[in-house]
C-alpha cells in the first residue's frame, strides 16, 4: 500500500521546536515594540485567552479563512497568536497599532510575516543541530512499513531539505520526490497542505468549519493516489482525503485515515476522527507511531 505521511508532528515531536517558536515570538516583540516584558506578555496573555475563548475563528489564515486552526498544534497556535494580534492592531486595540507600525519599520508586512520570521529563526536552530526533532519510534516504523513491502511519500509543507537533514540526523536515509520520483521511500517537501482556493469548500465539526479547498494538496493527492494518509492536524492533512474519499468513488474510497493523537490533540479533531462512521474512509487515532504498520493491514 502507499501510505502518504505528514512529517511534523507525525515523524517529529515538535513540542520543542513549537515551544521555541514561542519563546523568539516573545522575545522578538519585546525587540521591536522596544516595550517592558509586562506589557508583551499581557499581549500575549489577552491573545492567548481569545484564542482559548474561541478556537474556531482563530489560527494559521490565508485569503483571510482559517486554513488550520489555534487548537492543532504548536506551530499554529504562534500563527493563530499572530493574526489574533494582526486583527486587534487593525482597530487599534490594546494598543496595537503602534507595535504594528514598529513592525512595519522593521520591514514585516504584517504580523503573520512577523510570526514566519520568527519560525524561520526557530528553524536555523534545528538545522544547526540544537533542537533533534526527530521521534525515536520514527526509524523503526519506516523500516517495518518498508519491510513489510510498503510505499511511503512524506509529504509536509517543511522545506524538503530541513526534512532530509532532520531523517539523517536520525540516521534514516530519504530521497527527494524531485530526485526519484519512484522511489518507494521519499519526501515531497513543500506541499503548501495549508493554501487555500479561491472559493471556500469544506465542511463542519462542531463550531469548525474545516476547508477541504487546497488545490496544491489536492494536485499531489490525485497523483500519488494512496491507500492510506496520515497527519497530526485533521485540518492540514486528513480533511481533504476525506473529501475526497467520499466524493470522487472509487480512487480514493476506502482510504484508510490515521490521526497521529498527541498532547495537544484538540478534543474535536479526536472525536471526528474516533465517532466517524464513515462509509467511503476508515479512520482511526493512532497513539503511538508505532501500531501503524499493523493498523495498515486490519
Ligand atoms: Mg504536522
Amino acid at each position: 500500500m502507499k501510505i502518504v505521511s505528514d512529517f511534523d508532528g507525525v515523524l517529529t515531536d515538535l513540542t520543542e521546536e513549537g515551544h521555541r517558536v514561542r519563546e523568539i515570538l516573545r522575545e522578538e516583540l519585546l525587540r521591536v515594540s522596544g516595550r517592558k516584558p509586562a506589557q508583551v506578555d499581557q499581549w500575549l496573555a489577552f491573545a492567548d485567552a481569545e484564542l482559548d475563548r474561541n478556537p474556531h475563528l482563530h489560527g494559521w489564515k490565508v485569503r483571510g479563512r482559517v486554513t488550520a486552526f489555534a487548537n492543532e498544534d504548536l506551530f499554529i497556535r504562534n500563527n493563530g497568536l499572530a493574526s489574533c494580534l494582526e486583527l486587534w492592531a487593525a482597530r487599534d486595540e490594546h494598543g496595537l497599532a503602534d507595535l504594528k507600525g514598529a513592525l512595519e519599520r522593521e520591514g514585516f508586512a504584517d504580523f503573520n510575516a512577523f510570526a514566519n520570521h520568527c519560525y524561520g529563526m526557530m528553524l536555523k536552530e534545528t538545522q544547526a543541530g540544537q533542537i533533534k526533532p526527530i521521534d525515536p519510534q520514527t526509524r523503526g516504523m519506516i523500516e517495518a512499513l518498508l519491510g513489510a513491502g510498503h510505499e511511503l511519500v512524506v509529504v509536509s509543507n517543511s522545506g524538503t531539505q530541513r526534512i532530509l537533514e532532520i531523517f539523517a540526523s536520525g540516521g534514516i536515509q530519504a530521497v527527494s520526490h524531485d530526485q526519484d520520483p519512484r522511489a518507494r521511500f521519499r519526501v515531497r517537501g513543500g506541499a503548501m497542505k495549508f493554501e487555500l482556493g479561491d472559493v471556500s469548500r469544506g465542511f463542519e465539526v462542531g463550531a469548525y468549519f474545516v476547508e477541504t479547498s487546497r488545490p496544491h494538496y489536492e494536485r499531489i493527492l490525485e497523483e500519488e493516489r494512496p491507500g492510506a494518509v496520515i497527519g497530526d492536524v485533521f485540518s492540514l492533512d486528513l480533511a481533504l482525503p476525506l473529501h475526497l474519499a467520499r466524493t470522487r468513488g472509487s480512487a480514493f474510497e476506502g482510504m484508510r485515515l490515521f490521526l497521529r493523537g498527541r498532547h495537544y490533540t484538540p478534543v474535536w479533531s479526536r472525536e471526528k476522527v474516533l465517532g466517524s462512521r464513515e462509509p467511503a474512509a476508515k479512520l482511526r487515532v493512532l497513539g503511538e507511531l508505532s501500531e501503524l504498520p499493523a493498523a495498515i493491514s486490519e
